[in-house]
């Protein structure tokens, strides 16, 4: 296993890397995920033709910021960047639940199949009476 360890960490680094390569390839994927959450929101919004923020966009940020916190924390050490990257998370993570539990509350018509908004009494599609998750499960 020497030849594992020599190959992975050479000269006290790893792959022989100098640890700021590291943290600089951790800040500019950070850059990238964070970046990129825009032409997934405006490639989404164009497809529909309103304005919609969909689950990739939240994904991107939560890794782009939090990849960038490590950045800052490790690398930059700048108490400003640290700040505008301390936080964020949390509404990002709240915004992803309630897209889950959103998303868990659509109910599926029995007649078509077809998938239909919260708490709809009847399918958009096919007209049947839509029962609610709620009313056929006993817990
Ligand atoms: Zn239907």
């Amino acid at each position: 296993m020497d030849w594992l360890t020599n190959l992975v960490w050479h000269n006290g680094k790893p792959f022989g890397v100098e640890w700021r390569v590291w943290g600089e390839v951790v800040g500019w994927l950070g850059n990238a995920a964070f970046f990129s959450r825009f032409f997934v929101q405006w490639y989404a919004t164009e497809k529909l033709k309103r304005v919609v923020v969909p689950t990739a966009f939240w994904w991107l940020s939560l890794v782009g910021s939090l990849l960038l916190l490590c950045y800052a924390v490790f690398c930059d050490k700048n108490k400003v960047i640290i700040c505008a990257y301390a936080l964020p998370w949390i509404p990002y993570i709240r915004n992803l639940v309630i897209h889950r539990r959103h998303s868990a509350a659509h109910l599926t018509c029995p007649g078509c199949g077809v998938l239909c908004p919260p708490k709809s009494n009847f399918c958009f599609s096919c007209g049947t009476r839509l029962v609610a998750a709620t009313e056929t499960t006993s817990c």
